[in-house]
């Protein structure tokens, strides 16, 4: 299918299914629009923690590139989910890194060894792989953490699934809405992480984690249609 033709089926809902291409895609993707967003992300972080979090999210997934670099030909989406999140899991450090590492693992888990994901798989990767974060951090959306991007980004995924979009718009959906989460956590008071003692002060900063999750998935939706 030319892109063309996955845009017209993207517009009638006739959508393709999502594959390993994609899944790489959206990794690689996500790389370049972390190492773009470095800065920004630290200085969000200096504000409400440490000034890490753009460094520690930008050396895990410059870390994955080689790794995607002659992939076998029967390597799954899984696989490749699996793979980022053993890579992040080693590399990124902080409370960031054990909670994207096991978001991606469980997402992995979720889509098994699938070769091809259509809207619900995408549904369920991004379920599980928020389940796994509150499973490991003990979130609450409201509580200013990457909870408040990722809760949003399943609940409207799910909704568009349920209301018959295809891959694309499902990954737009939830693009969107992670996106509208992260600004809608920033009047809050943070109740986990380093931004929880700041109390107070933390009222009106956006949160780096939540600000991650939007970028990760707006850079899976961006390459949904895109061919390689
Ligand atoms: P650290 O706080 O160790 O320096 P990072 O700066 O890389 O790690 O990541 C901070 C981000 O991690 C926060 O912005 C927040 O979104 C997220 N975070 C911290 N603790 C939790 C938690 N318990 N559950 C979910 N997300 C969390
Ligand atoms: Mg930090």
């Amino acid at each position: 299918m030319t892109p063309n033709e996955q845009f017209d089926a993207a517009l009638t809902d006739e959508v393709p299914t999502l594959d390993t291409a994609w899944t790489v895609r959206w990794i690689r993707r996500s790389a370049e629009v972390l190492a773009t967003n470095r800065a920004a992300l630290n200085t969000l972080d200096r504000d409400i923690g440490d000034g890490d979090h753009g460094e520690n999210m930008d050396r895990g997934f410059q870390a994955v590139l080689p790794k995607l670099e002659g992939l076998a030909d029967e390597t799954t989406p899984g696989a490749v989910l699996k793979l980022v999140a053993t890579t992040l899991i080693s590399t990124v450090g902080g409370a960031a890194g054990p909670l994207y590492g096991t978001a991606f693992l469980k997402a992995a888990g979720a889509v098994g060894s699938a070769e091809s994901l259509d809207a619900a798989a995408l549904v369920a990767l991004m379920t599980a792989a928020r389940d796994g974060i509150v499973l490991r951090g003990k979130a609450e959306e409201g509580d200013k953490t990457m909870i408040d991007a990722w809760s949003p980004a399943v609940n409207a995924a799910a909704s568009a699934q349920a209301a018959g979009s295809g891959v694309a718009a499902v990954l737009h959906a939830a693009a969107d809405a992670a996106e509208q989460g992260a600004q809608a956590a920033e009047p809050l008071v943070a109740r986990k992480g380093r931004a929880s003692y700041l109390g107070e002060r933390a009222i009106g900063h956006r949160d780096p984690g939540s600000q991650s999750t939007a970028l990760l998935l707006r850079a899976g939706a961006d390459v949904a249609l895109v061919a390689e």
